[in-house]
This record gives structure tokens, C-alpha cells and sequence, in this order.
């Protein structure tokens, strides 16, 4: 049976205004140039794993998630059905508006954003559970989350995967803390060095803190973990050893989704039975690709692309 890779999650329609600065409170500023763009970590997650699954592997891609009866909500389910994702749980909410985010640039590239989560704040466990209860082969399954859905669905998801022998990653962004007996339920956890900070007290800013970090980490009971470390690339720890994984150099252009590139690749690399160092290695090899490019969902790259590159 084909391996299959479950995003739980969020999606949000991106909508920026790039201009020379960002009003201050009671100020309107006129002027600036507006995109809008498919966004939420859940749906970039499962984009880039859809297009990383896609050339080699027999791994299916499901994406969980609420949308709303609205323009945007059509547009993301026909955009992830494009990617190949499974959208069998990707539900259209009735009453809550689809995510939005809403995002001003400055000429100096500093941004101010506000969110209306609107149908992801209704993402609830009766979901979770019907899309739980028809993935059969627990071994061949990997459960991909973060926190931009609601914690008690998260929680209730991590802890029924956990129960089903289901392998769950969990990227902690935005970051917020957890109840400690989740974290004993999970596969992995990767965090960048803000999220792994929140979590441990630990300032990240070398491997040496990286350690420290995930000493914490595993202490509260997860066993594996990974800090993305940006340019240098991710930290990982296991119970079989540790070492810093290095990011394939290249000259950034956008870093926005590089987390979500990096998360999906890994989820499906761990799918296909690889163990974690090849995995985060393949995860890196990924992120790297999603820099060079502009844009979250637009820079992540197909699998190809990621093969031609060395080892
Ligand atoms: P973002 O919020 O920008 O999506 P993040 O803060 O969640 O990212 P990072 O640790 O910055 O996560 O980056 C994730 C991964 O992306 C890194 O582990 C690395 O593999 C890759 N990456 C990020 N920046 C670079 C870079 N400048 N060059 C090469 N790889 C990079």
C-alpha cells in the first residue's frame, strides 16, 4: 500500500499592499502595488509536499481544513485539487468566512499583518476523526500539523494519531505552548530558533544552545527533534545522536514558506521510510530551492528539482 502524508491545518487567502511605508494608527497611505496570494501554513505545507510526493513516490497528500462558502474558499479547493492533494476533508463551512490575511510591506521589507481566521477557528475534532478513521495503514502514515488551527483540535489529532501508531510531526508555528503530555505523543518536532526558544527558555543561536534546546525538548518526552537554523540549515537530535544538517548555500531572495517547504518535504520523506538525517537532509535540499524563488506557495519546488540537486 502507498504511503500517505495527512496535513492538518490551516488555509488562508494572502492579500499584501507592497508600499513605501505602513500607516500608522488612524493613518490611510496611498500608494503601493497589491497581490494576492494562496497562503496559511496548513495548505503550504500540503502544497509543497503534494509537488515533492508527486515525481518518485506512490504517497498520497490529504489536506484537513475548513474553508468558507466564498470566492476564496473555491479558489484554494481548486488550487490544492490542481496539486494533486486529496480533498475528500477539506471542508466548506457554512457561516465563517474563509482565512485572510491581511499584509502591508514597506520599501524596507518590514510587514504588519492581521489574520481573520474565520473557518480555521472552526476546524474541530469530528473532522480530524472522520479523516483519522479511513487512513488504515498507520505505518505507512505520517500526520503533518502546526498551530494555526484551533489547540484542542490539534491536541485531540495528535493524541488519536499517536494512539493509531500514526507517525506525527509537528511544526509549533506560530509558536505557543502546549499541554507537556502531548509532546510525548510526538514523531518530531521542528521548530525554528524563536518557536524552540518559547518552548524551552533556550536562546537559540548556535548548535551548542541547539543542543541545549533539544536536550529540553526531549526531556519533556519528544524524541526526536529539529531546529531549522535558516542558512545553516537544521539541528537534529535523536536518541541515536545529533548533528547540525547543512543548508545547500545558495543566495536568498525570499525566505517566506522556506518552514513550510522544509516541513512538508521532511513529512514526506519520512512517508517513503527514510530515516531522519537523509530525510532532513532532503528537507534542507528543499528549503533551499523555496529561498531562490519569490512568493509562499509559487517559490516550492517539484521533486525533480530537488533529485537534480547533489547529494
Ligand atoms: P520562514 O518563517 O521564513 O518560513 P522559518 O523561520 O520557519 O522560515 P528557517 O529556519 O528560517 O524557518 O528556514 C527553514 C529551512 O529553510 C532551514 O532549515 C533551511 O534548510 C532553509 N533555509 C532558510 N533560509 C535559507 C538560506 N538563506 N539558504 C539556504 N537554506 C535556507
Amino acid at each position: 500500500m502507498s504511503s500517505v502524508v495527512c496535513v492538518i491545518g490551516s488555509s488562508n487567502t494572502d492579500m499584501v499592499i507592497k508600499g513605501n511605508k505602513l500607516p500608522a494608527p488612524g493613518e490611510t497611505v496611498i500608494g503601493g502595488t497589491f497581490l494576492m496570494n494562496p497562503g496559511g501554513k496548513g495548505a503550504n505545507q500540503a502544497v509543497a509536499a503534494a509537488r515533492l510526493a508527486n515525481g518518485a513516490s506512490a504517497t498520497t497528500v490529504t489536506f484537513v481544513a475548513n474553508v468558507g462558502n466564498d470566492i476564496f474558499g473555491r479558489q484554494a479547493l481548486q488550487q490544492f485539487e490542481r496539486e494533486g492533494i486529496q480533498t475528500d476533508f477539506v471542508t466548506t463551512d457554512a457561516d465563517e468566512p474563509s482565512g485572510v490575511a491581511l499584509i502591508g510591506v514597506d520599501s524596507q521589507g518590514e510587514n504588519c499583518i492581521m489574520v481573520a481566521s474565520g473557518a480555521n477557528a472552526r476546524l474541530g475534532q469530528a473532522q480530524v476523526a472522520q479523516a483519522l478513521a479511513v487512513e488504515m495503514d498507520a505505518n505507512a502514515t505520517v500526520i503533518l500539523l502546526q498551530l494555526e488551527t484551533p489547540i484542542p483540535t490539534v491536541e485531540y489529532a495528535i493524541r488519536q494519531s499517536h494512539e493509531r501508531g500514526m507517525r506525527v510531526v509537528l511544526n509549533p508555528a506560530p509558536a505557543q505552548l502546549l499541554d507537556s503530555s502531548v509532546l510525548a505523543c510526538l514523531h518530531v518536532i521542528t521548530p525554528n530558533e524563536t518557536e524552540a526558544e518559547l518552548l524551552t527558555g533556550v536562546r537559540v543561536t548556535d548548535e551548542t544552545t541547539a543542543q541545549q534546546a533539544a536536550q529540553r525538548l526531549h526531556e519533556a518526552g519528544v524524541p526526536n527533534v529539529v531546529i531549522t537554523l535558516g542558512a545553516r540549515g537544521a539541528y537534529l537530535s535523536t536518541p541515536s545522536g545529533a548533528s547540525l544538517i547543512a543548508a545547500p548555500p545558495v543566495t536568498a531572495l525570499d525566505t517566506t514558506a522556506a518552514g513550510d517547504c522544509f516541513n512538508g518535504a521532511l513529512a514526506v520523506a519520512i512517508a517513503e521510510g527514510r530515516h531522519l538525517p537523509e530525510a532532513v537532509a532532503f528537507a534542507c535540499k528543499a528549503a533551499s530551492i523555496s529561498v531562490t524563488r519569490m512568493g509562499a506557495q509559487a517559490s516550492l519546488p517539484h521533486r525533480h528539482e530537488v533529485d537534480a540537486l547533489p547529494l
